[in-house]
């Protein structure tokens, strides 16, 4: 794939009118927190058909499990799963992030981390009950999503740090601990909570488990937004789980016995997480650069548009380096999943690690390019400098990714 295809293209363009539409108008309000994204968001998955589209997905998920499932009780080999499954396109799910990005970032972090963290991580380790029960609302929006590992204390060393616990309790568990920084975490109906089993033995050694919670359990309270830098239209928050009393059907699996202490379904978490944040880099880059285009042609100093001097010249350049090599990354992760290949971690990492580079340096040389109205709000690359800021950060940083990449290379 060296670029996008004429049906791409006009799911492209009409996701770009209902954003002209409904987005553009109202990024003020979005971008000051005083509307949150959902409804809006709701109403791009309806008029785009994404949310029966993602239910009947689902159906035949779950139809193909139970099979599966039958098969195996009757002692018998359970079919092969499908390696692609039958018209999923993923770009079909690239271009509406690409295109929000070019606008509001904050409303796909909001998006992502609804459908795709909390969404996936039930989806991929929960019972077939789990999966009905919380999964359809998540994916059609219907339902917000929070997923919850970082605490006050834990960051980057997300497992060794952590301090939120389960403790069993009869048949049942309780669960305490802090959690912040979470994406949607002031709004979320459904919230996947990442805790250490506490038995009473060393930390280090405590099996990691997820469970599911229903906004409005007892014990469990949901902050107001977080100030933050960037991605205004993207609640923040931190939870906070004093005595949270959990059945069995809550525990994602209903096993304690995850593999790896379940460290290796958050794994596989980052790992998509990661890729997606290069189709936001992208969205962010080619904002940035359209807007600077157009800018260097009109803004006239020293009796010529500013386009005319090399320096400005270089800066577009450098900017359409990075547009190609993201968006190249972006065009082979869509062929990977179409072929049924999944990146591996490092892969995932050095997606992310340079998309998010690329985002960032984009964007503050729009900032320069655009002189002293660059740093107004008015001129809107100022916002995107300041969202694209995080996708150096959350997901894992810069750092993290690095560490990942190098552990890949090295490995005997
Ligand atoms: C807007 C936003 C939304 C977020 N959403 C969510 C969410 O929905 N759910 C969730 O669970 N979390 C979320 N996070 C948290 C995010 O994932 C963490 O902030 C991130 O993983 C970094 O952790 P930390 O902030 O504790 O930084 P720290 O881990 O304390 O890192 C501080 C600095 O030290 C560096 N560092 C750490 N360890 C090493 C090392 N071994 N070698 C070299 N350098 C190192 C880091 O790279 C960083 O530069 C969000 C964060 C933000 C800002």
């Amino acid at each position: 794939m060296f670029r996008w295809n004429d049906e791409q293209l006009m799911v492209r363009d009409a996701v770009r009118q209902f954003i002209d539409k409904e987005i553009r108008p109202h990024v003020e309000e979005f971008e000051h927190g005083d509307t949150p994204p959902y409804d809006v968001l709701r109403k791009l998955f309806a008029t785009f058909g994404m949310d029966s589209m993602a239910r009947d997905r689902f159906k035949r998920q779950i139809e193909f499990e139970r099979t599966a499932a039958d098969a195996v009780a009757r002692g018998e080999t359970p079919p092969e799963k499908p390696k692609r499954e039958g018209g999923f396109d993923p770009s079909m799910q690239m271009i509406p992030i690409i295109e929000l990005c070019r606008v509001s970032p904050g409303m796909v972090t909001a998006m992502g981390v609804s459908m795709g963290l909390t969404a996936a991580s039930i989806n991929s380790k929960g019972t077939i009950a789990q999966k009905e029960r919380w999964v359809p609302e998540l994916l059609t929006l219907e339902k917000i999503g929070a997923w919850a590992i970082t605490e006050p204390d834990s960051g980057s060393d997300a497992f060794g740090s952590m301090r939120a616990t389960a403790r069993r309790d009869g048949d049942e568990y309780l669960l305490n601990g802090q959690k912040t920084f979470i994406t949607n975490g002031p709004y979320a109906d459904t919230i996947v909570y990442i805790c250490k089993l506490d038995e009473g033995n060393d930390p280090a050694e405590r099996k990691i488990l997820s469970f599911v919670l229903d906004a409005g359990m007892e014990g469990l309270e949901q902050s107001k937004p977080l100030r933050k830098m960037g991605m205004h239209s993207s609640p923040t928050g931190m939870l906070f789980l004093n005595d949270v009393r959990v059945g069995r059907d809550r525990l994602i699996g209903e096993t304690e016995d995850v593999p790896a202490g379940g460290r290796s379904g958050a794994k596989d978490t980052f790992a998509m997480e990661r890729s997606g944040v290069a189709a936001m880099a992208l969205g962010v880059i080619s904002e940035c650069l359209d807007l600077s285009i157009d800018y260097a042609k009109n803004r006239v100093q020293f009796g010529q548009p500013i386009g005319q001097f090399q320096l400005i010249q270089e800066k577009l350049a450098r900017m359409e380096v990075a547009r190609l090599n993201v968006e190249n990354l972006v065009f082979r992760y869509i062929e990977m999943v179409q072929a049924g290949v999944s990146l591996s971690f490092a892969e995932a990492s050095a997606m992310k690690l340079y998309s998010a580079r690329a985002a960032t340096e984009v964007a503050l040389e729009a900032v320069q390019l655009f002189g002293g109205n660059g740093y107004m709000a008015e001129y809107r690359v100022e916002q995107l400098a300041r969202d694209a800021k995080v996708l150096q950060i959350y997901a894992g940083t810069d750092e993290q990714q690095i560490i990942a990449i190098a552990k890949d290379l090295l490995r005997e």
